[in-house]
This record gives C-alpha cells, structure tokens and sequence, in this order.
C-alpha cells in the first residue's frame, strides 16, 4: 500500500467519525454537481441554486447551532454518485438528512414558465404520476454511472415498475420524516413566501439508502424564469435558507419533547420495583416490534414477513404498520428484537398502553 492509498483509507475510515458525542449531526445534500447539472434554467443550472442553498442553510447551522454538526455530501461543484451520498451520511451517524433539489416540468409542459410552489418529499409509494414524474428524474442521474446497475441492483430509473419496491423501504424513520418535511413546509411559506405544494412521497434512491429521517426539498420550479430569478438571487437564497434552519429548530424542539417523556416513563417504571412484568401488565403496557409500515394491506401470510409468523397488522391513520413479538416483558422484547433486526435491520421496539400504539 502506498501512502497516498493509506492517507485515502485513513480519510475513509476516521473522516466520517469526528462527529462528537452527544452532537446532533446534520447531513446537507445538495443535489447534483460536476457533469450532472440538475434542471437547466435560463441562466443557471440546478446544481448551482442546490449548492448555494445548502451551503447557506449549514453556514446558519454552525453560526447559530452549538451543539450541532454539519456534514456535506459536497460543497463544491462536482459530480458526486447517489450512493456515495447516503454512504457518507450513514459513515457520519446522521441525525437528519436534507437533500436540496430544484424543480422543474418537462420541455413539453405547457405550463414550464408559469408553475410554482415547493414540496418537500420523504420516502414512499408515489400517490400520482406527478411525483412519480420528479423521482424519475432526481433519479436518472445514475445512468452518469458505470456500472449503475449493479449499484443499485438492477435498479431501473425509468420503470415504474422499479418504484414500486419502495414502499418497503418505508419503516423507523418514516415518522420523523413526514414531521420535519411537514415543519419545513410551513416555514417555507413563513419565511421565504413560497407557494405549499405540500408534503409528498416518491421512489428516491438518495433517500432510499440512508439510515436516518431524510427529506428531499424541491425549494422551486427552475424551469419558471421568475422563480429561478428568486432562487438564485443572494435574497432568495437566504430566505431558503432561513427556512430551512427555522424548520430544524423547531424539528428538534419537537424531538426533544418526544424524548423528555419517554425518559420520564423509564425512570418511573423502574422506580416502582423490580419485577417490571407485573408492573408493566399492570398499568396496561405491552411491547412490540414493528418491522414494517407502509399503505398496503398485507395478508398475514405474506412473503414480505420474511418468514415470521404471527405478524399483527396495526391500522395507524392511513397506514398499515405491522408488528411482531407482543409482550408484557420489556427484556423478553428486547431479546426478540436481535433476532428480528438480523432480518429487519431497521424494526424497533413500539409500546402499546390499553391497546393503543403509544408515541
Ligand atoms: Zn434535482
């Protein structure tokens, strides 16, 4: 080995791990980059308003943020593989990541000039061919790929077919997700006077791989002149970017909530004695493991179980969530969950109070 491959395994290796203990880690994508130029405006390209955003929006986040980190999957103009994004959002522990996009319709679009608004997506089953439409195209970049197919095995960009996989894709992180994406899209219209063209989801792959609640933003249409004007100009930029930074506030003042009470029931179940079984039962707690959610209603047989049998499927707003495991013994579901995880890496441990999935 050589000192230029060591030096290369070194940065591979520790690079990812400086994030501190305890910090929040925050993961800006900013979409294409290099020969992968993103949507074509009239003076600019997408992967320059991309770059611009989110270099602002993590310059707020370590100006103002103390206790938090910023990763950037790049933060200059180059081409950077979809892959590679998530690998480096994963390696860094993420807590949160953001892919910054801008929108655009097609050449034959009669209404190129004059769409506007922005959407926020997160993971899923595409509900109309419209958001189909926009992960096509976010996801067409790895055709710049050698080799793509093998990447992200026998992928197809332009499928629909290949889309609709996805929907298992959706578990842990889905939640926390639609709750960002949902934050972001009211301070965009808050804060930089955007149209809401709402909380979305689609079949991307940059989202796809990463292990953490991630969203991607299409702040606005590029293919609208006006917009792309807004975008590009030093006031547009920093009122996205405010946005961005006010949504992650307030995202994490929500988490923050969410953790405080988990913690408080902790400690006092374990005040009340050791035999947590009978306490637990008691005040009406069961737990369970969710390895799955999404919108189909599966059979209780289904090969997506991945041979478990006895999957309970729980109705949760529009969702299926479905469930293995049930017990009144916290260490027993513990111990279940490690066998479960070796085929659902991303299941987790829900808790039930009289019947009722906890949150
Ligand atoms: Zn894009």
């Amino acid at each position: 080995m050589n000192k230029f491959a060591a030096l290369i395994i070194f940065c591979i290796v520790f690079i990812p791990c400086v994030a501190k203990d305890g910090n929040f880690v925050l993961i800006i994508d900013a979409g294409h980059g290099g020969k992968d130029v993103g949507a074509p405006g009239v003076s600019n390209y997408e992967k320059n308003i991309n770059l611009d955003v989110a270099l602002k929006f993590g310059e707020l986040v370590e100006k103002r943020m103390k206790d938090a980190e910023v990763v950037y999957t790049r933060k200059r103009d180059k081409f950077v593989p979809l892959q590679e994004r998530a690998n480096i959002a994963n390696a860094a522990k993420g807590d949160l990541f953001v892919s910054i996009h801008t929108n655009s319709l097609d050449k034959r679009n009669r209404n190129r000039k004059t769409i506007k608004g922005t959407a926020t997506y997160t993971l899923g089953l595409h509900r109309t061919d419209d958001n189909l439409e926009v992960a096509m195209r976010e996801n067409s970049v790895i055709s710049l790929e050698e080799d793509y197919t093998t990447t992200y095995k026998g992928f197809d960009p332009n499928s629909a077919e290949s889309y609709i996989i996805n929907e298992i894709y959706q578990n842990h992180y889905m939640e926390q997700s639609v709750n960002f994406a949902s934050i972001l899209q009211k301070q965009f219209v808050k804060t930089a006077g955007r149209v809401d063209r709402g909380v979305r989801q689609a079949g991307f792959l940059v989202i796809r791989e990463t292990a953490m609640p991630s969203v991607l933003v299409e702040l606005d249409f590029i293919c609208n002149p006006t917009q792309e004007k807004y975008m590009a100009s030093e006031k547009g930029c920093s009122q996205l970017a405010e946005a961005l930074y006010n949504a992650l506030v307030e995202y994490r003042k929500s988490n923050h909530d969410n953790v405080d009470s988990t913690r408080q029931y902790a400690t006092s179940s374990q005040d009340e004695g050791k035999d947590k079984k009978t306490n637990v039962s008691r005040a009406g707690i069961e737990y369970k493991i969710q390895i799955l959610a999404g919108r189909s209603k599966l059979p209780s047989n289904s090969k997506e179980f991945k041979g478990l049998k006895g999957v309970e499927r729980y109705k949760d707003g529009n969702l299926y969530k479905y469930m293995y495991g049930a017990t009144t013994d916290y260490d027993e579901v513990v111990k279940t969950l490690k066998k479960v995880q070796r085929k659902f890496k991303d299941a987790y441990i829900v808790t039930f109070k009289n019947g009722r999935l906890e949150k």
